[in-house]
């Protein structure tokens, strides 16, 4: 026989002998938030797997085992970084086509596990949910008043995060890493306001569905919800910010249409697990469902949003100067008022830069935050401290000075002491002093 045939049958032999793999491990993402990491496993084929936990004895451990599959990275180096995850290893596999990996874990947790089918981003996924405690820094909570009336409650959603990136610049900025920390910003405003407090939906890289973020704002009971987004398009031109309402139709033009396709791709690129998406997730509401109540918070929220369009006017340009309509999902809550607000677009190579700066992340904040304050100002919820002090009178605490005041009720220094007569900006606690309205 000749050589080279011996050659080719001799590959044939190897060929047939080594196992043949359906599947391969591509990467592995872990995505620890407050109360739960999420591990996602990208694919190249749909897996065929199954999982068990072995909680008798220490290490705790979840065994996941992926039939018809080998593996294109090393497992254990991949970073975990979640308080709940010890240690991902491999393991003796059930068989020789198959791969077995094991999550060393803190606690006997409940998993749950679900596939997700490819898209245009990622490919065939297997995301594995591991509830609890899982960052350092605590679940967002809210703080005890010190007041008798109680505080306003904002409930700020920073868009995307996780596996969804949001839109992405020119230059390679991640929405989702943007609109975070503008509402980081935001929150701490809020928080140094006695009127007010703030609660982070998503506080960390982690994705939180859209169905979800209008539970949590409902749980806590928010006077109002501000969901941060950075626009895009296709081309590179449109710029400017925007304030979006609900509508209970399908909106009427492209950047609305264009943006409820978008936030459709949220839940499909962060991954909602099929079964716990509902008829109405994506915000197309049925009439009849729509109550007093959400008329009521559909009015509100458009108050709310021409406030802060006024607010956001002064420092940035506005792409559109009303609020516009859209169906949009984070918006659907019956009785939580709520606004989308685009801080700039994200796809136009200047505002890129714009948002990616220090200085227009804590302006866009602040524009929002004295939008915010004005809406309470004008409409106070009943028992709010922004209710018993309606008539812009001010009782000076300990700490506070003129321009502390200024900032907060948007006016001037010049225009508190001329209103009040005041000689000298020294303040004494208990003081009461008349608030211009702001202009
Ligand atoms: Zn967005």
């Amino acid at each position: 026989m000749h050589r080279w045939l011996m050659g080719i049958l001799a590959c044939l032999a190897t060929l047939t002998l080594a196992p043949v793999y359906a599947n391969s491990i591509e990467n592995v993402r872990v995505w620890p938030a407050p109360d739960n990491t999420r591990v996602v496993f990208d694919l190249s084929e749909t897996p065929a797997f199954s999982y068990f936990t072995l909680y008798d004895t220490k290490p705790y451990r979840l065994v996941i085992d992926f039939d018809n599959t080998n593996r294109k990275i090393d497992v254990s180096k991949v970073p975990t970084d979640s308080l709940l995850i010890s240690k991902i290893r491999l393991s003796t596999p059930k068989d020789k086509q198959s791969t077995r990996i094991v999550f060393e874990l803190t606690e006997k947790v409940d998993p749950t596990v679900f596939p997700l089918a490819a898209n245009d981003r990622y490919g065939e996924r297997l995301v594995v949910d591991l509830p609890g405690r899982s960052i350092a820094r605590s679940a967002p909570v809210l703080r005890a008043s010190d007041l008798k009336e109680r505080k306003v409650t904002v409930a700020i959603d920073a868009g995307h995060g996780g596996d969804d990136p949001g839109s992405i610049g020119p230059a390679g900025t991640y929405e989702k890493h943007v609109v975070l920390k503008i509402s980081r910003a935001l929150a701490d405003m809020i928080n140094e306001d006695p009127a007010m407090q703030a609660y982070l939906i998503r506080s960390d890289d982690y994705y939180v569905g859209l169905k979800a973020r209008t539970r949590k704002a409902e749980e806590i009971k928010a006077d109002l919800l501000v969901s941060v987004h950075a626009d895009a398009f296709t081309t590179p031109q449109p710029r400017g910010a925007s304030v979006w309402v609900l509508s209970n139709r399908r909106a009427n033009n492209e950047m609305g249409r264009l943006l409820e396709d978008k936030e459709r791709l949220s839940d499909v690129l962060g991954g909602v697990e099929i079964s716990i998406q509902t008829d109405d997730t994506y915000g197309y509401l049925n009439e009849a469902l729509v109550s007093m109540s959400m008329d009521h918070a559909m009015a509100s929220g458009y108050e709310a949003a021409e406030e802060i369009i006024n607010e956001m006017k002064k420092i940035t340009r506005m792409h559109k100067s009303k609020p516009q309509h859209a169906s949009l999902a984070v918006l659907t809550s019956g009785s939580v008022p709520s606004m989308l607000v685009e801080t700039g677009f994200i796809s136009n190579p200047e505002e890129e830069r714009l948002l990616l700066s220090n200085k227009y992340q804590q302006q866009i904040a602040r524009a929002v935050y004295h939008g915010v304050r004005s809406y309470f100002t004008r409409k106070p919820p009943d028992g709010t401290y922004f209710a018993t002090n309606r008539a812009s009178k001010h009782v000076v605490r300990s700490g506070e000075s003129l321009s502390v005041l200024a900032e907060r009720y948007n006016t001037s220094v010049q225009a508190i002491k001329e209103r009040n007569k005041l000689k000298s900006t020294v303040l004494k606690v208990g003081q009461v002093l008349d608030i211009p309205s702001s202009g």
